[in-house]
């Protein structure tokens, strides 16, 4: 059977010397595996398809063993991200979230979309790079089923306090008169952390990346998606750790 969708690769491995095994993040089936034979050769006409981040539409060949390509149009290749390393590391970081969180074999337009949006971002300087990753993290959370309750104190109902908490542990906010009713560790929303958070989780797709932040918010929401991201997932990121060590 054949299939036509949209995919992008997030994770490539060589095989032998002429093949490679790639990941790619596709609007129709999610997380795919592929293995694509003879690509690494110049005169290949997947060869460029088959490299990390590469964007294409595909036709792929459904067999009972897997998926091959038939036909390849590689529309963006992003390669603005491979010439500066903090842009190269955080879009590795993006990549190996998603092999770990975005759907395997099912529908996963949304996913590819923001990964898509956030490439275009980053490759073009088009918002702050942190700014970039944490809506990244909050955003494929929300996508992932982790949809933290941010409308007010889980416990008396605040909606718009100055002293607000983030409860990481609990997804749920809390406010400074009811500290004392939560348990884990709090993290203190200081003033437009808490509307960046409720925008980055609550706003339609279009509008995700319409806001500003100051560089303060920026620092204070990093920590915030960050954990709140490693949490839910259980997972370590190699990308993330060479990221963060660039940003020491
Ligand atoms: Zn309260």
């Amino acid at each position: 059977m054949y299939i036509q969708l949209n995919g992008i690769v997030v994770k490539e491995t060589s095989m032998g010397e002429c093949n490679r095994v790639i990941n790619l993040l596709t609007d129709k089936r999610g997380i795919i595996k592929i293995f694509a034979k003879g690509v690494k050769s110049i005169r290949s006409k997947n060869s460029c398809m088959s490299q990390m981040f590469s964007y294409s539409e595909l036709t792929l060949y459904e067999g009972r063993t897997g998926y091959t390509i038939n036909e390849s149009e590689v529309k963006e290749v992003f390669t603005g991200l491979g010439k500066d390393i903090y842009k190269l590391s955080l879009a590795q970081y993006f990549c190996e979230v998603m092999v770990a969180m975005a759907p395997k074999e099912e529908e996963a337009k949304d996913y590819l979309r923001l990964i898509l949006n956030c490439f275009s971002y980053l490759e073009n300087d088009k918002m702050n790079r942190d700014l970039i990753k944490s809506i990244f993290e909050m955003r494929l959370c929300t996508m992932s089923g982790y949809m933290p309750d941010l409308t007010g104190c889980r416990c008396c109902g605040q909606y718009n306090k100055e002293n607000m908490y983030f409860s990481v542990y609990e997804s749920v906010l809390v406010c400074g008169n009811c500290l004392d009713k939560s348990y884990g560790s709090l993290v203190r929303l200081g003033g437009g952390t808490l509307e960046s958070l409720r925008h980055i989780a609550y706003a339609p797709l279009e509008r995700l990346f319409s806001f500003k932040a100051s560089d303060k918010v920026i620092l204070s929401l990093s920590g915030i998606t960050e954990r709140y991201l490693l949490d839910n997932s259980y997972t370590r990121y190699k990308a993330l750790d060479f990221y963060n060590s660039l940003n020491k």
